[in-house]
């Protein structure tokens, strides 16, 4: 059987909007992806795989797009559409209800604004000194995770500030360390800034309606593999709760592991909830042990230069 699935952040046109530094794809790239796929590739959808129905003999794509963003509205979902192709969409429940900014995407801003990664992280270190935390044991740390993780596409020292924020650092120091750097360098109305970059619901249902898949990517967007089972079950079944007030068919669950983390509890409680599908963030050459709650992604960037 050949199925690949590919994943997509921000699909916008990136040089000509507020934020020239992000790192995401150009939707003039998207479009020419897209028809270099609908050439090379069947695309199908998430509910295809569900019910089987598709060759097995041919080369099988799905297409997923994480967090909610409202690039996937404005840019994504129209040109799927006019070309009658279902994408599979992941927003996380509390940024779509527009009460936070997630930590993920300040700092994916903050790495907007700031290019030079080696003086933020040093401003990172001081912050972390003045906690009287040692900076050889975090960075012990660090370089036993860097070995484990996936880190294709950034430079080092981005690596560092990520691991070191998203993993290392205790939860609310790095809370706090993010909320100043995105203060100081990102400095938006925070309100404006959520309405700009996450879908609303009622988008949400609109998609829906017009055959876009969407599936649960946890409430508040966190490492699954580190929460206890009660704390993995309520994440996922609050998201699950959000996809059938929006509409989702209880039949055709799908689930897309925040920062692909997952752990054998997590399949457990998303059998649990009748969750049939579950992508990660793993390399597809690896093999995954739990078949289709498991599923491998390619980042779009692993699909670049071929067209
Ligand atoms: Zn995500």
């Amino acid at each position: 059987m050949s199925i690949s699935v590919v994943t997509y952040h921000y699909v916008r046109e990136i040089k000509k909007s507020k934020y020239p530094n992000i790192k995401g794809l150009e939707f003039v790239e998207f479009k020419d992806q897209i028809n270099y796929l609908v050439k090379n590739y069947e695309i199908i959808s998430t509910e295809d795989l569900i019910n089987e129905d598709f060759d097995n003999r041919k080369k099988n794509i799905i297409l997923t797009f994480d967090d909610g963003l409202t690039d996937h509205y404005k840019y994504v979902y129209p040109f799927l559409k006019k070309k009658k192709i279902s994408g599979s969409f992941y927003p996380g429940v509390e940024s779509a209800l527009h009460k936070s900014v997630l930590d993920v995407h300040k700092l994916q801003f903050i790495f907007e604004k700031v290019q030079d990664r080696k003086s933020l992280l040093s401003k990172i270190f001081k912050k972390i000194e003045l906690k009287g935390i040692n900076i050889d044991n975090v960075l012990k740390i660090q370089k036993q995770l860097a070995q484990t993780r996936d880190n294709r596409f950034n430079d080092n020292n981005t690596d560092i500030i990520r691991n070191l924020l998203q993993y290392i650092l205790p939860i609310e120091l790095s809370k706090s360390i993010i909320n100043q750097l995105f203060k100081k360098h990102v400095n938006t109305n925070n309100k404006k800034f959520m309405k700009e970059l996450y879908l609303a619901p009622k988008k949400i249902q609109e998609m829906i309606k017009n055959g876009m898949h969407f599936g649960a990517h946890g409430n508040k967007h966190v490492w699954l593999q580190y929460l206890d089972k009660e704390q993995q079950y309520s994440e996922i079944s609050i998201s699950k709760k959000f996809l059938k007030d929006n509409g989702v068919d209880d039949n055709y669950l799908s689930i897309c592991y925040p920062f692909g983390s997952y752990n054998k509890t997590t399949i457990d409680v998303v059998k649990k909830l009748n969750f049939k599908i579950g992508y990660t963030t793993s390399d597809p050459k690896e093999k995954s042990d739990y078949k289709n709650l498991s599923l491998p992604r390619y980042d779009t960037n692993d699909f670049k230069n071929l067209y």
